[in-house]
């Protein structure tokens, strides 16, 4: 049986968040089957309690914003990213601000910390969600065209195409795609950084966004290029960090997928309304688990997650 997983022991750390800018920790707590991914704002009293999923995103201006009546948790997309790349289906986490702390801009160091606390299967089968048929979304058009599809495919796999006008992120690759039966997600995928540009910060900071923002949490460019002395981690970073975006906004569905995603100049927007669209659709997809890890897509019975 391909079974559910949490992780073996309770783990702590504290950052600060890119857009409030404010000390925040955070603890992720083993969680029973069944359970899911649950964040508890525990900084509020009672503590309030708020799903992963894809209805209780209620905002999703440059990150994805969990929100029960006015309770936020805010930039869930890194660390929702790490614990679908591990395959972690259950886990509680606890939060004392509204935003999950951006550590090096990446789902790298997420990743470091699920790992030292130990993943955990359990006695239950894993529930995967089987599309069946493909759901496409799309905004705007012409040149401003973004669309992204889910698609029929026996595995998981992200093709993402990035369309920016600055020479910086034009010289490197603007199309990149991953198939997690041969692909890691911790060798390919979670290092990727954030980034955005010098010339918009003013105007975030204003608007409240950014102000946790530095070389040391995100690939900063001027007009023409990469501010980081250290450069790029991989030659696609941006497109590669679009895909990692991608993949933990797609776990806010709640279960794992087998499907192909493919996106052209998508984001958290289109992402959750691509989520909120097939779990609408009910005739497009089927719950499926596996009695034996042979029948079921090598994406998810590989050793990709922990290579
Ligand atoms: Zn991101």
């Amino acid at each position: 049986m391909l079974r559910q997983r949490t992780i073996k022991s309770a783990i702590s750390t504290k950052g600060v968040g890119l857009h409030s800018g404010r000390r925040v920790e955070i603890t992720l707590r083993p969680a029973a089957p069944d359970t899911g991914i649950v964040f508890h704002r525990v900084d509020i009293q009672p503590p309030v309690d708020l799903p992963a999923q894809a209805s209780l995103v209620g905002g999703t201006r440059m990150a994805s914003v969990l929100q029960k009546d006015n309770v936020r948790v805010s930039t869930v997309e890194h660390l929702m990213s790490a614990i679908a790349g591990l395959g972690i289906d259950n886990l509680h986490i606890d939060i004392t601000a509204e935003e999950v702390p951006i550590m090096d801009g990446s789902a790298g160091t997420f990743v470091y910390l699920l790992r030292s606390a130990g993943l955990q299967e359990q006695a239950v089968a894993k529930k995967f969600i089987r599309v069946l048929k493909t759901i496409e979304v799309s905004e705007g058009e012409g040149d401003d065209l973004k669309w992204a599809r889910l698609e029929p495919y026996e595995g998981f796999a992200l093709q993402f195409s990035i369309d920016f006008q600055h020479p910086a992120i034009n010289a490197t690759a603007n199309f990149a795609e991953v198939d997690f039966a041969q692909d890691s997600y911790v060798k390919t995928i979670a290092r990727a950084r954030t980034f955005g540009f010098a010339s918009e910060v003013e105007a975030l900071r204003a608007a409240g966004l950014a102000r946790g923002g530095s070389l040391d949490n995100a690939i900063v460019m001027d007009e023409y290029r990469v501010l980081n002395s250290d450069g790029l981690r991989y030659e696609d970073e941006f497109v590669k960090h679009k895909i990692l975006d991608a993949i933990g906004d797609l776990y806010l569905i709640g279960h794992p997928l087998i499907a192909r995603y493919v996106a052209c100049k998508s984001g958290h927007g289109l992402n959750n309304q691509l989520a909120r669209t097939l779990l609408a659709a009910q005739d497009s997809w089927e719950f499926v688990s596996f009695e034996s890890a042979a029948e079921a897509p090598h994406a998810y019975t590989s050793e990709w997650k922990f290579a």
